[in-house]
């Protein structure tokens, strides 16, 4: 069961707006265990879109498209689809009744253009639509299956999810597919991928590193002919991994750092205080978005100033002068200051460059300390790259990390 995916929309093509739309679907296909082969773009044209369906429909059994369906004359689709078909597009009675009873729940009746939206494909069935006006529609031409679907994302998903996914999930022929994000940090790309080289080269499961903000995701896919089946080849090459790179694969497919060393925080009954510079709170942010991290994140204090670095978390002045502000001793005094100020187990402290001016030949853009008081204080010197929004993720990024690792070493006896 081969699938391909046609968006339509000169937008698309123009880079004004992302196909978040393929990439819905996309995942939708594979949850489904079907392959998706191509992935198809193609402007409100129509010879350009009928020769889409054309070649779609000769190579794969399930085509999706979306976009164009609208009342307007760059709306295409249909008239594409019904080119490709031979067959010319008729009025439905019915499509044009739900139209006009979706108009009048909201009061208004539809205008001349909206009366091409009931236009439909013969042989076809339209598939309604709950949140607009546009119907689907869903056809089959032979062995192909094919689906049209409104091109707003929020019309897009809700109709898959109702009347296109029962459809799939019908078709003979389907493998079942089941994948698994690994997520490591504190280990470059290229490393991970040498570490793990013959593993890379398995067809089945297959497994692929991604670079994702900051770390690096593995991710397995397999396919058998039962969820069990395909289920265990992932879990027989997650222990492979695992034993490939131990103690650095963190979590796994939604469990993010912060999700992650909150989980380890709240276990242990440790609580955490943060002071940034630099970052200008994102670490503060990035924990907090866990909810329940009110259990144990007590303070955040984001100080940019030197006068209030040394009054609110008590990094003496002398150190400043001596060290400059972006230095392993400032870091390590504001970590200190802040745990004490919060009465926390645990603090952190970050101070750096976050560019693109401000730096020097001794201390760089991207040049940032950062420091972990728990039972005794640890500095960490990193140059990070990337423009000023990336040194800051990056900051935080190492900052979880560092975070992980000391709470999987030391947790039971910071408690
Ligand atoms: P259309 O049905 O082509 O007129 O599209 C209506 C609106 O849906 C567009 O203005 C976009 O905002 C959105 N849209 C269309 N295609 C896509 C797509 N592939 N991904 C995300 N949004 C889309
Ligand atoms: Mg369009």
């Amino acid at each position: 069961m081969i699938a391909e995916l046609i968006s339509v929309g000169t937008e698309l093509l123009l880079g004004e707006i992302l196909d978040t739309n393929a990439q819905y679907l996309s995942r939708q296909l594979a949850d489904l265990g079907i392959n998706l082969h191509w992935r198809v773009t193609v402007g409100d044209n129509l010879e350009r879109c009928r020769e889409a369906f054309r070649q779609a429909m000769a190579r794969s059994e399930v085509v999706i498209a979306c976009g164009g369906l609208g009342p307007t004359p760059d709306d295409l689709t249909r008239q594409a689809l019904a080119a490709a078909l031979a067959r010319p597009l008729e009025h439905s009675a019915a499509a044009w009744a739900e139209i006009q009873s979706y108009f009048a729940a909201r009061g208004s009746t539809p205008g001349l253009h909206d009366r091409a939206q009931a236009l439909v494909v013969p042989g076809g069935r339209t598939l309604p639509n709950r949140l607009g006006t546009a119907p689907g529609l869903y056809l089959t031409a032979g062995p192909t299956h094919v689906f049209l679907l409104p091109g707003p994302p929020s019309e897009l998903t809700s109709m898959f999810e109702h009347q296109v996914a029962p459809v799939l999930s019908l078709l003979p022929g389907r493998a079942v597919l089941r994948s698994r994000r690994l997520r490591l940090a504190g280990m470059g790309e290229s490393r991970v991928s040498q570490l793990l080289e013959p593993l890379l080269a398995s067809a089945n499961p297959t497994l692929a590193p991604y670079a994702g903000q900051g770390e690096v995701q593995l991710r397995i896919t397999a396919r058998g002919q039962t969820e069990q089946e395909a289920g265990r080849l992932v879990e027989e090459m997650e222990a492979q991994v695992r034993a490939a790179l131990p103690g650095l694969i963190y979590g796994a497919d939604g469990e993010d750092l912060e999700t992650v060393t909150g989980r380890l925080l709240g276990a242990y009954g440790l609580k955490l205080a943060v002071a940034e510079s630099c970052t200008g709170g994102l670490l503060s942010h990035r924990l907090t978005n866990v909810p329940g991290s009110s259990a144990y994140f007590l303070l955040s204090v984001v100080a940019y100033s030197d006068q209030l670095k040394t009054s609110l978390l008590g990094v003496p002045a002398r150190v400043l002068a001596e060290h400059g502000a972006v230095s392993a001793e400032v870091a390590t005094c504001m970590a200190e200051g802040v745990r004490d100020l919060a009465r926390s187990h645990l603090g952190i402290g970050v101070t750096g460059i976050a560019g693109p001016g401000g730096g020097s030949t001794q201390k760089p853009v991207g040049l940032v300390y950062l420091a972990l008081a728990g039972a005794t204080t640890r500095a960490h010197r990193l140059l990070l790259s990337g423009g000023r929004e990336d040194v800051k993720y990056r900051a935080t990024q190492r900052a979880l990390v560092e975070l992980w690792r000391l709470l999987q070493a030391e947790a039971v006896a910071l408690r």
